[in-house]
């Protein structure tokens, strides 16, 4: 855990669930945490709990919002794109309004935040790390689930060019792990980032 010490960590979907435990992990194993969410209660909550921790409310759904809320923000080191949300309709009931709000939080955030963290650190020639929090409905087809699993698909692919354009030219970057929750699995996906692009 020592490696965490002193590292800025920026989780997203902080307020509760698996991003709430992640932040608070973080924040234990001695990493400067930014902790963001959309609802000011959770983080109040999480701020209580652990005081060290920054907290930022912003929806990532919000592509604007996002931008000014991270230029805000000191360089990060560690990114956890964790916020998500699974709005469950039949295929033939999928809504415009389902499908985009989802998109743009389960993918389109996680390629935003990681591009204004990624600009910074290979700015600064820091090494880093961006975890981009996925779900086995990424490989399986669920019931009710169309969109949930298009997103986190689209999700896995938006990795693996992430890994391909950000990790040392050298070596294929893109390291899964499993992560049992609560309900389902959480797969996660390490991109690390050498900080140069010729991949020293
Ligand atoms: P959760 O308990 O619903 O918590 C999600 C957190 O993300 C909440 O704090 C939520 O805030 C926040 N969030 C959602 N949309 C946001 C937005 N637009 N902007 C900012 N924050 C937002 O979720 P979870 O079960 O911990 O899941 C976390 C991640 O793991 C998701 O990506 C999910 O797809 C993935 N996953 C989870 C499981 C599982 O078993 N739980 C399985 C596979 C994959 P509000 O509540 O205020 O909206």
């Amino acid at each position: 855990m020592e490696r965490f010490v002193g590292r800025r960590a920026l989780v997203t979907g902080a307020g509760k669930g698996i991003g709430r435990a992640v932040a608070v992990a973080l924040s234990r194993a001695g990493a400067h945490v930014v902790a963001l969410s959309r609802t000011q209660a959770d983080l109040d909550g999480l701020q209580k709990e652990c005081p060290g921790i920054q907290t930022l409310c912003v929806d990532v759904g919000d592509w604007e919002a996002t931008e000014a809320a991270l230029n805000k923000v000191d360089d990060i080191d560690l990114l956890v794109n964790n916020a998500g949300i699974a709005l469950l309709q039949p295929f033939l009931e999928v809504t415009k309004d389902a499908f985009d709000r989802s998109f743009s939080v389960n993918l389109r955030a996680a390629l935003q935040i990681s591009q204004i963290v990624a600009r910074k650190l290979i700015a600064r020639g820091a090494p880093g790390a961006i975890v981009n929090v996925s779900s086995q409905a990424s490989q399986r087809a669920v019931l009710d689930h169309t969109v949930y699993c298009s997103t986190k698909s689209a999700l896995d692919m938006l990795t693996k060019t992430m890994a391909q354009e950000l990790g040392p030219h050298k070596a294929p970057a893109t390291q899964p792990g499993p992560a049992q929750t609560g309900q389902g699995k959480a797969t996660t996906f390490l991109l690390p980032i050498s900080g140069r692009a010729d991949g020293q």
